[in-house]
């Protein structure tokens, strides 16, 4: 029987493969550290192949664009959406010309309980809750086969998500003819930490805390726009206590220690200009030392334009944003995500051996303490 993955590593958890699959015989369940892998049922399966001719990491090329990308600094006309927005607030503008021709937005949300999931958007409303960066790797659910159904009733619809979900999209709808009223938007990732620890974080922000989470933001701009802010803005409410400002313990495991990302981010092929979207998203680090006249403390996106179809959307936000054509030498030089992927720490399983053993509240450190410090403890060295 076919197998849709050989090693972890080669495995995004797009879930393309469960949707394309003509038996319905492949889901999606959890691996012991919350990530998503897809399980074949020998029983339906009948080995026609589809699932591994359209994953991104077999399929030649993984979907990327030849065209030659261009660099955009971008800022969002409104203060407001500046705000509540990560960056430069370049997705609001991007799905607004989206929303104003009756289309729909598909893009990461949270639930009830904040587990990070794909939601599909026909109002500015719902579009808003997609706003800010969440730094789990979202449930898809089955956000293909909604969009193909939007595409089939003559909607047009701009997915958003990292360049392994944009390209999980592609792979899904093929060559369709579909295609030319879906548009693409991907963001310049990082790597996506496991949903199991950011359940676990949760449990103890409201353990810590008292009562029950009723907001979270990962990047709030309380203390501004800045990469040197980027990891200090985790604010959140539980319905006992006040808003609460995190030096994050969260961010820290993901950026710092890097051991809670999932495994095929170390060899993401995603990390370079050619693009899989018609439009890529991201902060534009270090604009205030190219251009100081365009740095705002409120935040500014870099919008990278990949394809002809991206040009044209791009051209249709103008009336929202302030924006200029930037050297992509710029871009290239402080986004590490456009030249190599994320390494991933060699004690990695050190890591989830101590969390197995001994429990998120040993591995995540202690509250307060210095972060070379949770950093040691986090792989068992400080005890
Ligand atoms: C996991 C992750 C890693 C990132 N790494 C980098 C990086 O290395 N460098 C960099 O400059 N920028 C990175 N970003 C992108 C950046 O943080 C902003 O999301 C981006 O600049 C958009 O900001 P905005 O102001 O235009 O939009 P906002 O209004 O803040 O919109 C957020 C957008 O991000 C999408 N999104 C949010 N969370 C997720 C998620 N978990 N999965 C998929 N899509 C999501 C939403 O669908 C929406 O389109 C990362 C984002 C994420 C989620």
């Amino acid at each position: 029987m076919i197998s849709v993955f050989s090693n972890r590593e080669d495995c995004y958890g797009c879930s393309a493969c469960q949707h394309i699959c003509p038996q319905s015989a492949i889901g999606m369940n959890p691996d012991e550290e919350g990530f998503l892998y897809p399980n074949i049922n020998e029983d339906l399966c009948v080995d026609c192949g589809r699932c591994t001719e359209i994953c991104p990491v077999t399929h030649k090329g993984n979907y990327k664009k030849n065209d030659m990308p261009r660099f955009y600094v971008a800022r969002h006309k409104s203060q407001e959406v500046l705000w509540q927005s990560t960056s430069g607030g370049a997705f609001t503008a991007i799905s607004d010309v989206i929303l104003r021709q009756n289309g729909v937005i598909y893009g990461a949300d949270y639930d009830e309980d904040f587990h990070v999931l794909h939601q599909r958007a026909e109002t500015p409303e719902k579009r808003d809750r997609m706003r800010i960066s969440k730094y789990v790797q979202s449930d898809m659910g089955d956000t293909y086969i909604q969009i193909k159904a939007d595409l089939q009733e003559g909607r047009m619809v701009l997915f958003t998500g990292t360049p392994c979900q944009a390209a999980g999209l592609r792979g899904f709808m093929g060559t369709s003819p579909l295609m030319d009223h879906l548009f693409i938007c991907d963001l310049i990732c990082h790597s996506i930490p496991s949903p199991l620890i950011w359940e676990e974080y949760k449990q103890l922000l409201e353990r810590e805390n008292g009562g029950k989470l009723v907001s979270v933001q990962f990047r709030s701009k309380k203390d501004g726009w800045s990469r040197a802010n980027s990891n200090k803005g985790f604010l959140f409410t539980t319905d006992k206590s006040p808003e609460i400002q995190e030096d994050d313990r969260f961010y820290q495991l993901f950026f710092k220690v890097g051991a809670i990302t999932r495994p095929s981010c170390s060899q993401c092929p995603f990390t370079d200009i050619h693009r899989v979207s018609d439009l890529t998203i991201a902060d534009y680090w270090g604009i205030e030392k190219y251009s100081p006249e365009w740095f705002d403390p409120l935040g500014v996106s870099v919008i990278i334009v990949n394809s002809p179809k991206g040009a044209d959307l791009f051209d249709q936000c103008q009336q929202e944003l302030h924006s200029e054509e930037r050297p992509k030498e710029e871009s290239l030089n402080e986004q590490k995500r456009l030249r190599e992927p994320s390494q991933i720490p060699e004690n990695r399983s050190l890591f989830w051996e101590n969390y197995r053993r001994s429990g998120f509240g040993y591995v995540i450190g202690k509250k307060n303490k210095k972060h070379e410090e949770d950093e040691a403890l986090c792989f068992g060295r400080a005890d």
